[in-house]
Protein backbone atom coordinates (compact mmCIF):
# COMPACT_ATOMS: atom_id res chain seq x y z
CA UNK A 1 0.00 0.00 0.00
CA UNK A 2 1.51 3.50 -0.89
CA UNK A 3 1.42 6.12 1.65
CA UNK A 4 -1.18 8.85 1.12
CA UNK A 5 0.69 12.40 0.05
CA UNK A 6 1.72 14.61 2.73
CA UNK A 7 -1.25 17.11 3.46
CA UNK A 8 1.56 19.75 4.02
CA UNK A 9 3.19 22.64 1.90
CA UNK A 10 6.40 21.35 -0.15
CA UNK A 11 9.01 22.86 2.64
CA UNK A 12 11.23 24.37 -0.23
CA UNK A 13 8.20 27.11 -0.98
CA UNK A 14 8.96 29.81 0.37
CA UNK A 15 5.37 31.62 1.30
CA UNK A 16 2.84 29.95 3.05
CA UNK A 17 -0.19 31.87 0.94
CA UNK A 18 2.19 33.74 -2.16
CA UNK A 19 -0.97 35.72 -3.44
CA UNK A 20 -1.51 37.61 -0.09
CA UNK A 21 1.87 37.80 0.93
CA UNK A 22 3.22 39.29 -2.58
CA UNK A 23 0.90 41.42 -3.13
CA UNK A 24 0.93 45.07 -4.58
CA UNK A 25 1.37 47.85 -1.97
CA UNK A 26 -1.68 49.03 -4.00
CA UNK A 27 -3.41 45.76 -3.42
CA UNK A 28 -2.72 45.78 -0.18
CA UNK A 29 -4.17 49.34 0.26
CA UNK A 30 -7.35 48.70 -1.62
CA UNK A 31 -8.17 45.39 0.52
CA UNK A 32 -7.92 47.26 3.82
CA UNK A 33 -10.15 49.87 2.63
CA UNK A 34 -12.63 47.89 1.25
CA UNK A 35 -12.44 45.75 4.30
CA UNK A 36 -12.76 48.45 6.39
CA UNK A 37 -15.90 49.92 5.09
CA UNK A 38 -17.48 46.38 5.36
CA UNK A 39 -16.32 46.36 9.00
CA UNK A 40 -17.32 49.57 10.67
CA UNK A 41 -20.83 48.64 8.66
CA UNK A 42 -20.66 45.21 10.59
CA UNK A 43 -19.70 46.49 13.80
CA UNK A 44 -21.97 49.99 13.20
CA UNK A 45 -24.87 47.73 13.00
CA UNK A 46 -24.60 44.67 15.59
CA UNK A 47 -22.72 45.58 18.24
CA UNK A 48 -24.51 48.60 20.37
CA UNK A 49 -21.68 50.19 21.59
CA UNK A 50 -20.34 51.01 18.11
CA UNK A 51 -23.65 52.55 16.97
CA UNK A 52 -23.61 55.18 20.14
CA UNK A 53 -20.12 55.78 19.91
CA UNK A 54 -20.20 56.71 16.32
CA UNK A 55 -23.59 58.94 16.18
CA UNK A 56 -21.55 60.53 19.29
CA UNK A 57 -19.19 61.34 17.46
CA UNK A 58 -21.28 62.45 14.45
CA UNK A 59 -19.83 59.88 11.87
CA UNK A 60 -21.20 56.66 10.13
CA UNK A 61 -19.69 53.62 8.18
CA UNK A 62 -20.79 55.31 5.10
CA UNK A 63 -18.49 58.55 5.90
CA UNK A 64 -15.31 55.87 5.21
CA UNK A 65 -14.71 57.17 1.75
CA UNK A 66 -10.28 56.55 1.87
CA UNK A 67 -7.78 55.18 3.89
CA UNK A 68 -7.84 58.64 5.45
CA UNK A 69 -10.75 59.05 6.68
CA UNK A 70 -10.57 56.95 9.19
CA UNK A 71 -8.90 59.36 11.49
CA UNK A 72 -12.76 60.81 11.36
CA UNK A 73 -13.68 57.98 13.99
CA UNK A 74 -13.66 57.79 17.45
CA UNK A 75 -10.92 55.92 19.58
CA UNK A 76 -11.52 53.53 21.98
CA UNK A 77 -9.21 51.98 24.96
CA UNK A 78 -8.14 49.39 27.46
CA UNK A 79 -10.60 51.30 29.41
CA UNK A 80 -13.72 51.53 27.74
CA UNK A 81 -12.94 47.47 26.87
CA UNK A 82 -13.08 47.53 30.62
CA UNK A 83 -16.14 49.37 31.68
CA UNK A 84 -18.25 47.95 28.54
CA UNK A 85 -17.41 44.59 29.70
CA UNK A 86 -18.62 45.32 33.27
CA UNK A 87 -21.65 47.48 32.00
CA UNK A 88 -22.72 44.11 30.11
CA UNK A 89 -20.95 41.42 32.02
CA UNK A 90 -19.45 38.83 30.78
CA UNK A 91 -18.19 40.28 27.07
CA UNK A 92 -19.88 43.67 26.63
CA UNK A 93 -21.56 45.23 24.29
CA UNK A 94 -18.77 45.89 22.13
CA UNK A 95 -19.24 42.20 20.90
CA UNK A 96 -21.19 42.07 17.61
CA UNK A 97 -22.08 38.40 17.57
CA UNK A 98 -24.44 36.27 19.82
CA UNK A 99 -22.79 34.16 22.49
CA UNK A 100 -23.90 31.25 20.88
CA UNK A 101 -21.49 32.06 18.23
CA UNK A 102 -18.21 32.89 20.14
CA UNK A 103 -16.15 29.60 21.30
CA UNK A 104 -13.15 31.48 22.27
CA UNK A 105 -11.33 33.97 25.08
CA UNK A 106 -8.41 34.91 26.24
CA UNK A 107 -8.14 37.67 29.22
CA UNK A 108 -5.69 39.81 30.37
CA UNK A 109 -5.45 41.33 33.46
CA UNK A 110 -5.92 45.59 33.53
CA UNK A 111 -5.13 48.35 35.23
CA UNK A 112 -7.87 47.82 38.10
CA UNK A 113 -7.01 44.03 38.30
CA UNK A 114 -10.15 43.05 36.10
CA UNK A 115 -9.06 40.73 33.17
CA UNK A 116 -10.49 42.01 30.16
CA UNK A 117 -11.95 38.73 28.01
CA UNK A 118 -10.64 39.17 24.05
CA UNK A 119 -13.65 36.64 22.69
CA UNK A 120 -13.22 34.95 19.21
CA UNK A 121 -15.98 33.12 16.70
CA UNK A 122 -14.85 29.90 15.49
CA UNK A 123 -14.46 31.68 12.39
CA UNK A 124 -12.23 34.79 14.17
CA UNK A 125 -10.20 31.75 15.75
CA UNK A 126 -9.33 29.78 12.52
CA UNK A 127 -8.24 33.35 10.77
CA UNK A 128 -6.04 33.96 13.78
CA UNK A 129 -4.24 30.10 13.72
CA UNK A 130 -4.00 30.49 9.69
CA UNK A 131 -1.99 33.73 10.30
CA UNK A 132 -0.19 32.17 12.96
CA UNK A 133 1.18 28.87 10.75
CA UNK A 134 1.93 31.88 7.48
CA UNK A 135 4.24 33.91 10.38
CA UNK A 136 5.64 30.69 11.55
CA UNK A 137 6.36 29.58 7.47
CA UNK A 138 7.88 33.21 6.90
CA UNK A 139 10.51 32.74 10.05
CA UNK A 140 11.73 29.64 8.46
CA UNK A 141 9.33 26.81 10.36
CA UNK A 142 8.78 23.89 8.57
CA UNK A 143 6.50 20.57 8.72
CA UNK A 144 10.06 18.60 9.77
CA UNK A 145 10.63 20.68 12.40
CA UNK A 146 9.82 19.87 16.12
CA UNK A 147 8.19 22.68 17.79
CA UNK A 148 8.27 23.45 21.62
CA UNK A 149 5.73 26.16 23.23
CA UNK A 150 7.07 27.24 25.90
CA UNK A 151 4.51 30.04 26.91
CA UNK A 152 1.52 30.26 29.48
CA UNK A 153 -1.83 28.19 28.66
CA UNK A 154 -3.82 29.57 30.91
CA UNK A 155 -6.39 32.27 29.62
CA UNK A 156 -3.66 34.02 27.70
CA UNK A 157 -4.38 34.83 24.10
CA UNK A 158 -0.49 33.60 23.58
CA UNK A 159 -0.96 29.63 24.42
CA UNK A 160 -3.05 28.67 21.48
CA UNK A 161 -0.87 30.35 18.78
CA UNK A 162 1.02 26.71 18.98
CA UNK A 163 -1.30 25.39 17.06
CA UNK A 164 -0.44 27.73 13.85
CA UNK A 165 2.90 25.55 14.24
CA UNK A 166 0.54 22.35 13.85
CA UNK A 167 -1.23 23.77 11.38
CA UNK A 168 1.60 24.04 8.78
CA UNK A 169 2.77 20.64 10.23
CA UNK A 170 5.68 20.93 12.50
CA UNK A 171 5.13 18.24 15.44
CA UNK A 172 4.68 20.64 18.00
CA UNK A 173 4.73 20.04 21.76
CA UNK A 174 2.68 21.65 24.19
CA UNK A 175 4.38 21.96 27.01
CA UNK A 176 3.75 25.61 28.71
CA UNK A 177 5.00 27.10 31.98
CA UNK A 178 7.35 24.77 33.66
CA UNK A 179 10.11 24.92 35.15
CA UNK A 180 13.58 25.55 33.61
CA UNK A 181 14.82 21.86 34.29
CA UNK A 182 11.91 20.17 33.21
CA UNK A 183 12.08 22.46 30.02
CA UNK A 184 15.15 21.41 29.08
CA UNK A 185 14.16 17.70 29.55
CA UNK A 186 11.68 18.09 27.31
CA UNK A 187 13.95 19.65 24.73
CA UNK A 188 16.69 17.47 25.45
CA UNK A 189 14.08 14.44 24.95
CA UNK A 190 12.61 15.48 21.99
CA UNK A 191 15.58 17.11 20.50
CA UNK A 192 13.29 20.23 19.72
CA UNK A 193 14.44 22.18 16.63
CA UNK A 194 12.06 25.41 17.93
CA UNK A 195 10.45 26.90 20.91
CA UNK A 196 8.83 29.76 21.61
CA UNK A 197 9.20 31.86 25.00
CA UNK A 198 10.02 35.76 25.96
CA UNK A 199 13.86 37.31 25.69
CA UNK A 200 14.63 37.29 28.98
CA UNK A 201 13.50 33.53 29.99
CA UNK A 202 15.34 32.27 26.21
CA UNK A 203 18.49 34.06 27.39
CA UNK A 204 18.05 32.56 31.31
CA UNK A 205 17.54 29.09 30.22
CA UNK A 206 20.08 28.93 28.15
CA UNK A 207 22.44 29.89 30.90
CA UNK A 208 20.82 27.36 33.09
CA UNK A 209 21.45 24.70 30.60
CA UNK A 210 24.91 25.46 30.91
CA UNK A 211 25.01 25.44 34.61
CA UNK A 212 23.88 21.79 34.24
CA UNK A 213 26.56 20.78 31.83
CA UNK A 214 24.12 21.03 29.12
CA UNK A 215 25.58 23.07 26.24
CA UNK A 216 22.70 24.36 24.17
CA UNK A 217 24.93 24.75 20.98
CA UNK A 218 26.00 21.02 20.97
CA UNK A 219 23.45 18.88 22.96
CA UNK A 220 20.25 20.69 22.16
CA UNK A 221 18.90 20.51 18.86
CA UNK A 222 17.04 24.08 18.91
CA UNK A 223 17.68 26.37 15.95
CA UNK A 224 14.80 28.83 16.23
CA UNK A 225 13.66 30.84 19.05
CA UNK A 226 10.53 33.18 18.83
CA UNK A 227 10.47 35.53 21.57
CA UNK A 228 7.86 38.01 22.18
CA UNK A 229 6.22 40.17 25.49
CA UNK A 230 9.36 41.92 25.79
CA UNK A 231 11.46 44.49 23.55
CA UNK A 232 14.31 42.09 23.52
CA UNK A 233 13.44 40.26 20.14
CA UNK A 234 13.92 44.03 18.18
CA UNK A 235 17.08 45.03 20.92
CA UNK A 236 20.27 43.22 18.15
CA UNK A 237 22.88 43.19 21.24
CA UNK A 238 20.18 41.30 23.22
CA UNK A 239 19.49 39.18 20.09
CA UNK A 240 22.91 38.29 19.52
CA UNK A 241 23.93 37.50 23.13
CA UNK A 242 20.47 34.82 23.03
CA UNK A 243 21.40 34.09 19.23
CA UNK A 244 25.44 33.43 20.59
CA UNK A 245 24.62 30.99 23.43
CA UNK A 246 21.94 28.62 21.79
CA UNK A 247 23.57 28.65 18.16
CA UNK A 248 19.82 29.76 17.22
CA UNK A 249 18.40 32.31 15.26
CA UNK A 250 16.05 34.33 16.98
CA UNK A 251 13.07 35.85 15.90
CA UNK A 252 10.52 38.58 17.85
CA UNK A 253 7.01 38.70 17.57
CA UNK A 254 4.58 41.19 18.83
CA UNK A 255 1.21 40.32 19.83
CA UNK A 256 -1.83 41.93 21.63
CA UNK A 257 -4.53 40.17 24.31
CA UNK A 258 -6.95 41.65 23.10
CA UNK A 259 -6.58 41.44 19.02
CA UNK A 260 -4.22 38.39 17.92
CA UNK A 261 -1.36 36.02 20.29
CA UNK A 262 0.78 37.85 17.24
CA UNK A 263 -0.02 40.53 14.98
CA UNK A 264 3.44 40.81 13.38
CA UNK A 265 6.50 38.58 13.31
CA UNK A 266 10.15 38.30 11.67
CA UNK A 267 11.08 37.01 8.71
CA UNK A 268 13.79 34.97 8.05
CA UNK A 269 15.66 38.52 6.64
CA UNK A 270 15.14 39.49 10.44
CA UNK A 271 14.62 42.89 9.39
CA UNK A 272 11.50 44.46 11.11
CA UNK A 273 8.48 42.27 11.88
CA UNK A 274 6.11 41.96 9.23
CA UNK A 275 2.37 43.39 9.72
CA UNK A 276 -0.59 41.06 9.46
CA UNK A 277 -1.86 43.73 7.50
CA UNK A 278 -5.01 41.75 5.73
CA UNK A 279 -6.47 41.43 9.56
CA UNK A 280 -5.22 44.15 11.65
CA UNK A 281 -5.30 47.73 9.97
CA UNK A 282 -2.42 49.78 11.84
CA UNK A 283 -2.14 53.65 12.14
CA UNK A 284 0.82 55.26 13.93
CA UNK A 285 -0.08 59.04 15.80
CA UNK A 286 1.59 61.62 17.24
CA UNK A 287 0.61 61.25 20.83
CA UNK A 288 -0.19 64.96 20.97
CA UNK A 289 -1.98 65.85 18.26
CA UNK A 290 -3.20 62.21 17.70
CA UNK A 291 -2.71 63.13 13.99
CA UNK A 292 -0.79 60.29 11.46
CA UNK A 293 2.65 60.68 11.35
CA UNK A 294 4.69 60.01 8.50
CA UNK A 295 5.81 56.55 7.25
CA UNK A 296 9.32 56.03 9.18
CA UNK A 297 8.14 58.07 12.31
CA UNK A 298 7.72 57.07 15.79
CA UNK A 299 4.25 57.13 17.62
CA UNK A 300 1.74 55.92 19.25
CA UNK A 301 0.00 52.62 17.67
CA UNK A 302 -3.63 52.01 16.65
CA UNK A 303 -5.66 49.38 15.71
CA UNK A 304 -8.58 48.60 13.83
CA UNK A 305 -9.25 44.85 12.86
CA UNK A 306 -10.92 44.14 9.48
CA UNK A 307 -12.12 40.58 10.18
CA UNK A 308 -12.68 39.50 13.87
CA UNK A 309 -16.00 39.59 14.21
CA UNK A 310 -16.94 38.60 18.00
CA UNK A 311 -15.56 41.60 18.95
CA UNK A 312 -14.62 44.22 16.42
CA UNK A 313 -12.03 46.97 17.55
CA UNK A 314 -12.13 50.16 15.43
CA UNK A 315 -8.89 52.78 16.85
CA UNK A 316 -7.66 50.81 19.39
CA UNK A 317 -5.21 52.90 21.18
CA UNK A 318 -2.18 50.22 22.18
CA UNK A 319 -0.29 52.70 23.78
CA UNK A 320 2.96 51.39 22.82
CA UNK A 321 4.68 53.67 20.67
CA UNK A 322 6.63 51.97 17.49
CA UNK A 323 7.49 52.83 13.92
CA UNK A 324 6.44 50.94 10.76
CA UNK A 325 8.21 51.01 7.08
CA UNK A 326 7.26 49.91 3.94
CA UNK A 327 10.80 49.65 2.55
CA UNK A 328 11.14 46.71 0.04
CA UNK A 329 12.17 43.41 2.20
CA UNK A 330 14.69 40.73 0.73
CA UNK A 331 12.19 38.13 1.36
CA UNK A 332 9.71 39.11 -1.43
CA UNK A 333 6.78 40.13 1.57
CA UNK A 334 5.05 43.30 1.00
CA UNK A 335 3.35 43.63 4.21
CA UNK A 336 4.33 46.76 6.14
CA UNK A 337 7.30 46.20 8.71
CA UNK A 338 7.44 47.30 12.33
CA UNK A 339 10.66 48.25 12.93
CA UNK A 340 10.18 47.70 17.00
CA UNK A 341 8.44 49.02 20.14
CA UNK A 342 10.58 51.89 21.37
CA UNK A 343 8.23 52.45 24.39
CA UNK A 344 5.13 52.94 26.29
CA UNK A 345 2.94 55.81 26.62
CA UNK A 346 1.80 55.05 30.04
CA UNK A 347 3.37 53.41 33.32
CA UNK A 348 2.50 49.88 32.66
CA UNK A 349 5.42 47.50 33.38
CA UNK A 350 6.32 44.07 31.79
CA UNK A 351 7.72 41.54 34.14
CA UNK A 352 8.50 38.52 32.39
CA UNK A 353 6.34 39.23 29.77
CA UNK A 354 3.18 40.15 31.88
CA UNK A 355 1.89 42.89 31.78
CA UNK A 356 1.36 45.01 35.57
CA UNK A 357 0.27 48.50 36.15
CA UNK A 358 0.91 50.28 39.13
CA UNK A 359 -2.49 50.60 40.43
CA UNK A 360 -2.28 46.64 40.52
CA UNK A 361 -0.46 46.69 43.24
CA UNK A 362 -1.84 49.84 44.88
CA UNK A 363 -5.27 48.44 44.73
CA UNK A 364 -3.73 45.64 46.87
CA UNK A 365 -1.66 47.70 48.99
CA UNK A 366 -4.41 50.43 49.66
CA UNK A 367 -7.00 47.36 50.59
CA UNK A 368 -4.87 46.18 53.54
CA UNK A 369 -5.68 48.03 56.86
CA UNK A 370 -2.32 46.95 58.42
CA UNK A 371 -0.42 48.44 55.53
CA UNK A 372 0.42 52.41 55.17
CA UNK A 373 -0.98 52.57 51.63
CA UNK A 374 2.63 54.05 50.46
CA UNK A 375 4.70 51.71 48.49
CA UNK A 376 7.26 51.47 45.84
CA UNK A 377 8.09 48.97 42.90
CA UNK A 378 11.91 48.13 42.17
CA UNK A 379 12.46 45.69 38.80
CA UNK A 380 15.52 44.21 38.42
CA UNK A 381 17.10 41.81 36.14
CA UNK A 382 19.12 39.50 37.86
CA UNK A 383 20.54 36.32 35.60
CA UNK A 384 18.54 38.19 32.72
CA UNK A 385 15.11 37.17 34.58
CA UNK A 386 13.27 40.05 35.82
CA UNK A 387 13.04 40.32 39.23
CA UNK A 388 10.03 42.92 41.05
CA UNK A 389 10.42 44.02 45.02
CA UNK A 390 7.39 45.79 46.23
CA UNK A 391 8.15 47.26 49.49
CA UNK A 392 5.30 48.23 51.53
CA UNK A 393 5.14 49.81 55.14
CA UNK A 394 3.27 48.48 57.78
CA UNK A 395 0.95 50.78 60.14
CA UNK A 396 2.08 51.79 63.95
CA UNK A 397 1.55 49.61 66.24
CA UNK A 398 1.44 46.12 64.56
CA UNK A 399 1.64 43.73 66.34
CA UNK A 400 2.38 40.54 63.63
CA UNK A 401 5.58 39.54 62.20
CA UNK A 402 6.97 41.27 58.79
CA UNK A 403 6.75 37.44 57.27
CA UNK A 404 3.30 37.12 57.56
CA UNK A 405 2.29 40.45 56.17
CA UNK A 406 4.67 39.39 52.92
CA UNK A 407 3.27 36.31 52.47
CA UNK A 408 -0.41 37.61 52.17
CA UNK A 409 0.85 40.46 49.99
CA UNK A 410 2.60 38.06 47.79
CA UNK A 411 -0.31 36.35 47.52
CA UNK A 412 -2.84 38.20 46.37
CA UNK A 413 -0.36 39.80 44.11
CA UNK A 414 0.01 36.69 42.52
CA UNK A 415 -3.68 35.65 42.86
CA UNK A 416 -4.91 38.98 41.44
CA UNK A 417 -2.07 39.80 38.83
CA UNK A 418 -0.13 36.37 37.91
CA UNK A 419 3.10 38.60 38.88
CA UNK A 420 5.34 36.96 41.54
CA UNK A 421 6.90 39.96 43.50
CA UNK A 422 9.24 39.43 46.45
CA UNK A 423 8.03 41.48 49.37
CA UNK A 424 9.47 44.20 51.57
CA UNK A 425 7.91 44.81 54.44
CA UNK A 426 9.15 48.22 55.80
CA UNK A 427 8.46 50.69 59.08
CA UNK A 428 5.95 53.47 58.79
CA UNK A 429 7.65 56.66 56.93
CA UNK A 430 10.63 54.64 55.66
CA UNK A 431 9.74 55.26 51.89
CA UNK A 432 10.17 59.00 50.44
CA UNK A 433 7.03 60.66 50.49
CA UNK A 434 6.18 62.52 47.49
CA UNK A 435 4.44 65.74 47.26
CA UNK A 436 3.77 66.03 43.63
CA UNK A 437 3.53 63.31 41.08
CA UNK A 438 4.71 59.93 42.90
CA UNK A 439 7.51 58.09 41.86
CA UNK A 440 6.55 54.71 42.19
CA UNK A 441 8.51 53.07 39.96
CA UNK A 442 12.45 52.40 39.85
CA UNK A 443 12.99 50.30 37.24
CA UNK A 444 16.50 49.72 37.44
CA UNK A 445 16.81 47.51 34.28
CA UNK A 446 19.02 48.87 31.48
CA UNK A 447 18.67 48.39 27.84
CA UNK A 448 15.47 47.05 27.96
CA UNK A 449 14.43 49.90 25.57
CA UNK A 450 15.83 50.74 22.55
ZN1 LIG B 1 10.72 39.90 5.01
Amino acid sequence: MTRPASAFKPSSQPYWDPEVETQSRASWRAKALADLQRHLAFAYENARFYRNHFDAAHVRPGDLKSLDDLRRFPFIDKKILRDRQLAKPPFGDICATPEREIVYISASSGSTGVPTASPFTAQDFDDWIDYEARQFWSSGLRPEDRYCHSLNFSLFVGGPCVLGAQKLGALSIHAGTVPSERLLGILGQFQATAIWTTPSYAWHLGETAIKEGIDPRKDLAVKRIFVAGEPGGSIPETRQRIEDLWGASVYDYYGLSDIFGSCAGMCEEKNGLHWAEDHIYPEVLDPDTQEPVPLGQRGELVLTTLKKAARPMVRFRTGDIVSFTDAPCACGRTSLRMVGVHGRLDDMLIIKGVNLFPSDVEAIVRKDRELTGEYRLVVERVEHLDRLTVEVEHVRGYNGTAEALATRIGHHLKALTGVSAAINVLAPDTLPRATHKAKRVEDRRTGVWS
